[in-house]
């Protein structure tokens, strides 16, 4: 058990390590930011910040020295370089860094647990690529096994011509059949250094270009039906991986059940709304569950919630926001608004 007064290092300056060293301040404990970026609005709400490159096993291993356990918001850490934090536990352990940072070794992994992704095929040039159409078939969408998000790295393929005129990256892909969904899920859990698996509500996830746009709980009737599975097999994911801290698993639900679609082993976007809306939120359990921690209830607070992000030029609009006073505000003070890049998100809560 790692007490209050300790320090814990958080990989990756991002919103999530905001969110996350937030959480963790309010427990007592020191914060510790490594990141690459220099302007990282994690650090600006941390005790301490180490400014260098993943790959710097100087820097980590110094980082390391300080820190009684690290853990990550940024899931595209590269895993070699770790190595360097000597006896500082990393949780999760670095096997969920692994498998979570390439789609295929992903979804081959899941499926090995029973679950069910969309038809799949790894292709490393064209002649994969029209092999993979013409066994899974149009319209699929072709992707990156690694570094993508937010639908970045992805290309919809209508047709076999499609896929022909296509100039491909030179970097490792996967092709995908299109699933024809009726909503978006996700699954996120915590899971306690004792084995211990808490689920937060399933929330509805409504994405706009790729981006998730809303989370909504309670989700409609049609995926709370499709839950039980979904939880179960993220919750077999997580056992196997002898998981520490919260993970997100995002579904399409379909008329035959969840089709897994990928897995974050970090707090997640649409599990923003437990700040407010849960009795615990994500943010503070997964810093309970990596220092050992007892884990709080994970039940909504309230009827429902709301959480729609901010991107781009939306968090100029704060003022109008405020305007309700019913809504909660979370500016994650980045600089500048380009389009595309979460700058916020606000929560409506059903009381
Ligand atoms: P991803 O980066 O894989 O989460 O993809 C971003 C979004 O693209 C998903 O949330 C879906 O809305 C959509 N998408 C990704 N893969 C598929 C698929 N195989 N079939 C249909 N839609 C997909």
């Amino acid at each position: 058990m790692i007490p209050p007064g300790e320090t814990i290092g958080i990989l990756g300056g991002g919103q999530l390590g905001r969110m996350m060293a937030m959480a963790a301040a309010r427990l007592g404990y020191r914060v510790h930011i490594y990141a690459p970026e220099p302007d990282s609005i994690a650090a600006e709400v941390a005790a301490q910040f180490t400014c260098a490159a993943y790959d710097d096993t100087a820097a980590m291993a110094r980082f390391a020295a300080d820190c009684a356990v690290v853990t990550f918001e940024f899931e595209n850490v590269p895993v070699g370089p770790l190595a360097a934090l000597g006896a500082t536990p990393l949780l999760p352990n670095a096997r969920c860094l692994e498998v979570a940072q390439d789609r295929l070794s992903e979804k081959t992994f899941v499926r090995g647990l029973g679950g069910t992704p969309a038809p799949f095929m790894a292709v490393d040039n064209a002649s994969d690529l029209a092999r993979a159409v013409a066994e899974i078939g149009v319209p699929g969408i072709l992707k990156t096994r690694r570094d993508g998000y937010d639908g970045k790295g992805q290309w919809r393929i209508a047709s076999a011509a499609d896929a022909a005129t296509l100039d491909l990256p030179a970097q490792p892909l996967i092709y995908e059949g299109f699933v024809r969904f009726a909503d978006e899920f996700s699954v996120i859990l915590v899971r306690g250094a004792n084995g211990e698996v808490k689920f937060w509500d399933s929330g509805r996830n409504v994405h706009i270009g790729g981006i998730l746009d809303t989370t909504t709980v309670p989700a409609s009737q049609h995926i709370v039906a499709q839950v039980a599975p979904a939880r179960a097999l993220a919750q077999r994911i997580a056992e196997a991986l002898d998981y520490v801290g919260v993970m997100a698993a995002e579904f399409f639900a379909t008329p035959s059940g969840p089709i897994f679609n990928e897995m974050a082993p970090r707090v997640h976007n649409s599990g923003h709304w437990t700040i407010e809306g849960a009795l615990t939120s994500q943010f503070e359990n997964h810093i309970r569950a990596v220092c050992g921690l007892p884990l709080g209830l994970t039940t909504l607070a309230v009827k429902g919630a709301t959480m729609q992000n901010l991107i781009g030029d939306d968090a100029h609009d704060w003022p109008a926001v405020l305007a309700d006073p019913a809504n909660h505000l979370h500016l994650y003070g980045k600089a500048a608004a380009r389009p595309g890049r979460k700058m916020g998100h606000v929560t409506r809560l059903t009381l």
